[in-house]
């Protein structure tokens, strides 16, 4: 086995490699760009190098670079992860020539993979069933028309060099042929440098089921079973799940023996997958399916087949790339219980998917068991940049049956919260509660079907959400958050009153609050609602509200709160109209720090009367002043902070009591 290794890649995947490396003793060597000097892979690994600029052009895809740094750190094998250069055949070249082992298949393999044309003529030659469609080298327009109006419709063009789902058109008639070829051709020749397409009958209602492999250099190979990823979004898979539901026996030995067969048509070793297409108008069993592509390396979706059969696949990984042979027999291969994987995006839901950058500010989810698995590539404090796949964290489950599988991906994502960017965390919950999902009824098409149902509500916080907010925002007895005893104060003030502006979806919402001796009253929409705090330690805040108990979690940043309650995520931001320079009816008596900064001046001092919009302090912060004004007529009741103070984002600054109150 080697006792040191490179991993040329970074985010979730460098860490999982990294992972079972150091399981095994094996010493590990990461590389890092620019965007990454801090990343978590890189703070993971034993030694760390810098090979570049955060464009992956500039780093990650630099083959000799990364060669060099394995020659100079002595790291004996390369793991390149998914993406990046792992299908790349001249670096699996370049790495034997160097005479370090590449953990993946030769540069043969992955060239008779690399192109889907020829890699559906080796498969059809081998006996394997391919889609029916055309992968012709003739590409003329009227040829490729010809064919698909043979075909006929709907047809599928693909980009023979397409990957992650892009360079696909579907044609629904011959009319619309000609456009869409040319629409294809154009996308395939920018993202892949290769216009180059073949045409295929398009399967209307198909599942996506694809079967891990593994070879060997001695010509074994098995399979360990199936992973369903038919939950795609634009050809995109989002949830996956294995083994595959309704599956029989005697099918998933046929799609088995199937990718066997593939795998040792091309004499592959190490860990590679067959994706087939399964056309399940008739349901699954005996159901035609056929191949569409071999990916020459590690899936992203590998987990649940690691969970589902025991195996390390990272470790078989290695033991082969070693000279191992496979470490079981097909008979040796358990199959036990099912396993569900989501993929966590920092991407918008309600704004089209957009990816989201940002710094992340909380990152929480269940501790770890066997039951839950998390896979990331981040933790509190890293950021999601420009540069890289929006992809941040992966959550796998386990369950003895899909249904408790189900139950525990649902507590899952429940109980996971993130902040500092939008993410798809309640579009994920959507997919997994929903009843059609639940009851296995999938195809490629689920999500679009069922979009309606799936898309996060662009919805008005309801009055959990606020009332959730206002008692995070206020709650007394809140350690940490309250530097001058708080407590006090308000058990002074029996009857204090005060307003708090959230911005929801660009809405102002008031939340009218006054306090009680047995707890607040607050006034929403002009309904007034009792609220009791229970519970309020780190980011988890149980309230009762007129009566009934809620449990959220509430986090704050600066003035921003993201609130996951139940299985969904929202967004609030807690407006200060003085702070934001603007003028306001409504406002609150409560001034907190927009930023960090230095009290540079003060203008009023303890029970001073102060009129709306009237200056109180002067704050300075990222080398500019900011003047923080009154939002409300009232008396000043807490100040004590002093010129020159350091204080930190979301500080309480000022305390302001509305008259009537007084
Ligand atoms: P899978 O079937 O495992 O989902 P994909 O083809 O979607 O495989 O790609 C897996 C990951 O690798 C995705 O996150 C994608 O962004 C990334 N990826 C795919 N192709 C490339 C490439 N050429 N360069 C860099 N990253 C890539
Ligand atoms: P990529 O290299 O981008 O992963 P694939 O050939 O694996 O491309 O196809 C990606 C997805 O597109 C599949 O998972 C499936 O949902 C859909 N797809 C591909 N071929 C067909 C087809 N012939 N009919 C229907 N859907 C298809
Ligand atoms: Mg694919």
């Amino acid at each position: 086995m080697f006792k040191k290794i490179l991993i040329a890649n970074r985010g979730e995947i460098a860490c999982r490699v990294i992972k079972t490396a150091q399981k095994n003793g094996i010493k590990t060597v990461a590389v890092y760009s620019d965007a990454d000097s801090n990343a978590r892979h890189v703070r993971l690994a034993d030694e760390a190098h810098h090979i570049g600029g955060a464009a992956a052009k500039d780093s990650y895809l630099l083959a000799d670079v990364i060669l060099g740094v394995a020659l100079k750190s002595g790291a004996e094998a390369i793991h390149p992860g998914y993406g990046f250069l792992s299908e790349n055949a001249e670096f699996s070249e370049a790495c034997a020539k160097a005479g370090i082992a590449f953990i993946g298949p030769s540069a043969n393999s992955i060239r008779s993979m690399g192109l889907k044309d020829r890699a559906k003529d080796i498969m059809s030659k081998a006996g394997v069933p391919v889609v029916p469609g055309y992968q012709g080298t003739d590409q003329t327009p009227a040829t490729l028309q010809k064919q698909a109006d043979d075909i006929g419709y709907p047809v599928l063009i693909k980009a023979i060099a397409g990957g992650g789902g892009k360079g696909m058109r579907l044609v629904e008639k011959s009319a619309d042929f000609i456009s869409s070829l040319e629409s294809c051709q154009r996308e395939a020749k920018s993202s892949f440098g290769n216009a180059h397409v073949l045409i295929e009958k398009y399967l209307t209602r198909p599942r996506h089921i694809e079967v891990q492999v593994f070879g060997d250099n001695f010509g074994d190979a098995v399979y360990l079973y199936e992973r369903d990823c038919s939950l795609q979004r634009r050809h995109q898979k989002v949830v996956e799940e294995a083994p595959a539901p309704d599956m029989s026996e005697h099918m998933r030995k046929a799609m088995g023996d199937a990718a066997v067969k593939a795998a040792q048509a091309i004499a592959y070793s190490g860990a590679g997958t067959i994706e087939f297409i399964v056309d399940v108008e008739n349901g699954l069993e005996n159901a035609p399916f056929y191949f569409m592509e071999m990916n020459t390396r590690l899936q992203v979706e590998h987990p649940v087949t690691e969970l589902i059969t025991g195996q390390d696949l990272v470790d078989w990984q290695l033991r082969i790339a070693a000279g191992e042979r496979l470490p079981l027999v097909q008979a040796d291969i358990p199959l036990h219980g099912h396993a569900f994987e989501v993929r966590l995006y920092a991407e918008d839901p309600e704004n089209n998917f957009m990816p989201q950058t940002g710094r992340i500010n909380h990152f929480s989810t269940p501790t770890q068991n066997e039951n839950f698995r998390l896979d990331t590539g981040v933790e509190v404090g890293d950021e999601v940049s420009i540069y890289y796949d929006p992809m941040i964290a992966k959550l796998i489950v386990w369950g003895h049956n899909r249904e408790a599988a189900l139950r525990h991906m649902g507590r899952a994502l429940e109980n996971t919260a993130i902040s500092g960017l939008k993410c798809n965390l309640e579009f994920l919950g959507n997919i997994i509660n929903h009843s059609a999902f639940q009851a296995a009824h999938i195809d490629t098409g689920f999500i679009e079907r069922h979009k309606n149902d799936l898309m996060p509500q662009n919805k008005r916080a309801d009055h959990h959400i606020l009332a959730l907010a206002t008692m995070a925002e206020l709650d007394p007895n809140r350690q940490g958050s309250d530097p001058w005893g708080w407590s006090d104060g308000w058990r002074m003030n029996l009857d204090l009153k005060t307003t708090l502006t959230f911005i929801d979806h660009e809405e102002k919402r008031a939340v009218k609050v006054m306090y009680r001796e047995k707890g607040f009253c607050l006034t929403i929409d002009d309904q007034d609602i009792e609220v009791q705090i229970l519970r309020h330690e780190g980011v988890a805040l149980d309230l009762m509200v007129n009566g009934h108990k809620i449990s959220a979690k509430v986090i704050k940043k600066g003035q921003d709160f993201t609130l996951f309650y139940g299985a969904s995520v929202s967004y609030l931001h807690h407006y200060l109209a003085g702070a934001e320079g603007e003028d306001e009816t409504t406002g609150s008596g409560i001034i907190t720090t927009p930023m960090p900064g230095k009290v540079t001046q003060v203008m009023v001092k303890e029970g001073d009367l102060v009129t709306l919009g009237q200056p109180l302090m002067i704050l300075e912060a990222m080398k500019m002043e900011h003047t923080i004004k009154a939002q409300i007529v009232g008396k000043v009741d807490m100040f004590r902070l002093a010129i020159g103070d350091q204080v930190a984002e979301g500080a309480i600054l000022i305390r302001i009591i509305e008259e009537g109150a007084i």
